[in-house]
């Protein structure tokens, strides 16, 4: 069994404004990184709509299609913004994360890593937020649950922000499990552990300002854990964001290039007890390009060598 790579050259065409930290360069670097890894390659799909509008009313896609500008940029939110080539980036994000399920459920691959942008995590409902446009975790979990007809499905968030869309569109799930750690205070400013879902199915786990490994490995093995293997989930999907690095320039977490490394090994080993190794992870944030490249390699690799 082998480790799906799945991604797209048109979310290469989703251009930020200059200075802009979620830039063209990270996904560059990242699959220049992977280059020498032993994995399938595989081409994103688009989304199909119906994958959309599992977690977003049409109204918000025909809003963003209406927002899609022609030249230049169309700014939707203090920080996010659509080029020319945005939509479709979207929609091969949220189509590769779909196609990361597929193969993984369909026995092709035992796991998936969709290296994507725009990232999803925070796209709510309604509201593209944090540069994020759809909720690629989330609609990848709906995908696994009501197209594939799995009955638990548990999403781990390890970038440094909350999740506060994936928490919004799984809000009243009770069939994923959602669990997300953030630096706490950060933006979004979500993410209180009594945020914790319609039917308690959410766990938010905050982590204070400078907290390394020590800390990360006490509220993933103190609380993360035991919660996936009560949960019993038959997909674990993984928000993949690494810029709770000790490099990234937008946080102040301590986590180092091999922490990365030891959480991927320990959600395989889980997936592997759990549910015959199945995950699929998905990029969200990371924005120093040099500790990017390192800790998703570094996520990569650990999902290749992953126990069946
Ligand atoms: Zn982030």
């Amino acid at each position: 069994m082998t480790t799906a790579l799945i991604t797209h050259a048109d979310c290469l065409n989703h251009v930020t404004p200059e200075g802009h930290p979620e830039r063209v360069a990270r996904l560059e670097h990242i699959l220049h990184a992977l280059e020498p890894l032993d994995v399938e390659r595989v081409t994103a799909p688009m989304a199909a709509e119906d994958d959309i509008l599992r977690v977003h009313p049409a109204s918000y896609l025909s809003d963003l299609r209406k927002a899609s500008p022609a030249e230049g940029w169309s700014q939707i939110d203090g920080d996010t913004f659509m080029s020319p080539g945005s939509l479709d980036a979207a929609f091969r994000a949220a189509g590769a994360v779909v196609r990361g399920v597929d193969m993984v459920l369909g026995g092709e691959v035992q796991n998936a890593f969709a290296a994507v942008r725009p990232p999803g995590h925070h796209a709510e409902t309604d509201t593209a937020m944090g540069f994020c446009l759809f909720g690629n975790a989330a609609l990848a979990a709906k995908h696994a649950l009501d197209h594939h007809g799995l009955s638990r499905v548990a999403v781990v968030d390890f970038d440094v922000h909350h999740g506060n869309g994936t928490q919004d569109l799984l809000w009243d799930e009770p069939r994923a499990l959602l669990i997300t750690s953030q630096q706490m205070p950060l933006w979004p400013g979500s993410g209180r552990p009594d945020e914790d879902g319609a039917h308690g199915q959410i766990l938010n786990v905050p982590l204070a300002p400078g907290s390394g490994r020590a800390e990360m490995e006490a509220a993933y093995e103190g609380q993360a854990f035991p919660r996936l293997r009560a949960f019993k989930p038959e997909l674990i999907i993984i928000s993949a964001g690494f810029d709770a690095h000790q490099d990234d320039p937008l946080a102040s977490l301590n986590w180092a290039t091999e922490d990365f490394a030891w959480i991927t090994a320990e959600l395989c080993k889980l997936a592997s007890e759990l549910c015959a190794g199945r995950i699929v992870s998905t990029l969200e944030g990371g924005y120093d390009l040099n500790a990017l490249a390192a800790a998703t390699r570094a996520h990569v690799e650990e999902l290749t060598k992953a126990p069946a």
